[in-house]
């Protein structure tokens, strides 16, 4: 018998590739401007790493542990490898979160609207998933009322930052206090697979606040700023009390040979990730300025995306897409979420809205 829950479920729906939904509508080309992947590509060094990958090694099953990325990654953010957990991109580093951690009838706390990922798998474990909504006015977790929230039923808290799909960040000063208010028995789930686009300080990432608490798990991705998000490898910085119970609920060969080579590749490539950066955060000013000329409201974003108040949203949706660009609707009622193209593309898009209003 199916699980009562399962029933009612409203999982994530993968996009219709673009060559079907480009035959379906007619539009010779459409660029995805919704799924926050790199708009810059990928790093050459992974082009050449994958090229150079020897085929012979396709009939054997992968380095289960992957020791070379472990140790690589171990080393680029300064924690001991034995703390490291790497999953098929961060979702299944999500799904393991949920399947080790939650039991039935378990309080999970999260800002809201925030990535979607964990309100589902907190669902298929029936746990009861507490929305907080972030301020209206700046899109920023109101980490008071979260605090609030928690109960002696709280088991885990959701953090994204920046968040998705507001793009607002907030700082390791921030966090830090936030922590000290939680139990010791919560664990803190710090999503960081947008950080590397942060520009606001220099050291953005809340990954030295590991050695203070021993409730806190943070997580990167390799989807977004090194644009591999088709090989799917993300990975968790756990404490190491819980990580061997998460080792034995993940699947032995969760990653692939080649998307290891990938990752390494691109991690030893961080001109490609400081470019990418810089890119992005040229196109997050004209976006911005776009938005603040056209009297549209937005949150001020940290990350590859800018979330805005968009009325008539789903027939802009449209109109857009008709003209050849995929952008993201349905996460708010009458917001948008874009996702920065090039400056080609971005200024496209922006005369696009310009004459739709
Ligand atoms: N966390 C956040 C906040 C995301 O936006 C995404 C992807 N959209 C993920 C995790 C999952 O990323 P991936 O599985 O590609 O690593």
């Amino acid at each position: 018998m199916l699980k009562k829950t399962i029933e009612s479920l409203n999982p994530y729906v993968p996009e219709v590739p673009l060559a079907d939904l480009e035959k379906q509508l007619g539009v010779p080309k459409i660029v995805r401007m919704s799924a926050n992947e790199n708009p810059f590509g990928t790093s050459d060094n992974v082009r050449q790493a994958v090229l150079n990958w020897n085929f012979n090694q396709a009939r054997d099953y992968p380095d289960g542990d992957a020791e070379q990325l472990r140790q690589a990654v171990a080393k680029f953010v300064q924690v001991d490898p034995d703390q490291l957990l790497f999953g098929c991109g961060l979702d299944e580093v999500i799904e393991l979160v949920a399947r080790t951690f939650i039991e039935p009838g378990d309080e999970v706390l999260e800002p809201w609207p925030t990535f979607s990922e964990y309100k589902l798998h907190a669902e298929i474990e029936d746990a009861k998933i507490v929305d907080v909504p972030v301020n209206e006015t700046t899109g920023q977790f109101d980490l008071d009322a979260l605090a609030a929230a928690i109960t002696p039923k709280t088991k885990l808290i959701w953090l994204c930052n920046p968040n998705n799909p507001t793009g607002t960040y907030l700082q390791p000063e921030a966090i830090r206090d936030f922590l000290k208010k939680v139990p010791a028995n919560v664990l803190v789930l710090l999503d960081e697979a947008y950080m590397e686009f942060v520009t606001e300080v220099a050291q953005p990432s809340a990954l030295p606040l590991l050695k203070e608490f021993d409730n806190l798990v943070l997580m990167r991705t390799f989807s977004k700023i090194y644009g591999l998000a088709s090989f799917r490898v993300g990975y968790a910085v756990i404490p190491k009390a819980l990580i061997s119970s998460m080792q034995s609920v993940r699947l032995p060969y969760n990653l692939n040979t080649l998307s290891q080579v990938a990752a390494l590749a691109a991690l030893q490539d961080q001109d490609f990730v400081t470019q990418t950066r810089q890119r992005v955060a040229t196109a997050r000013q004209a976006w911005e300025t776009f938005l603040t000329q056209q009297g549209l409201t937005y949150y001020h974003s940290q990350a590859n995306f800018v979330f805005f108040n968009a009325p008539q949203a789903e027939q802009l949706k449209d109109y857009l897409l008709q003209n050849g660009y995929l952008v993201r609707s349905g996460l708010r009622p009458d917001w948008l979420r874009i996702t920065y193209g090039s400056t080609e593309q971005n200024q496209a898009v922006q005369k696009l809205i310009q004459t739709f209003y």
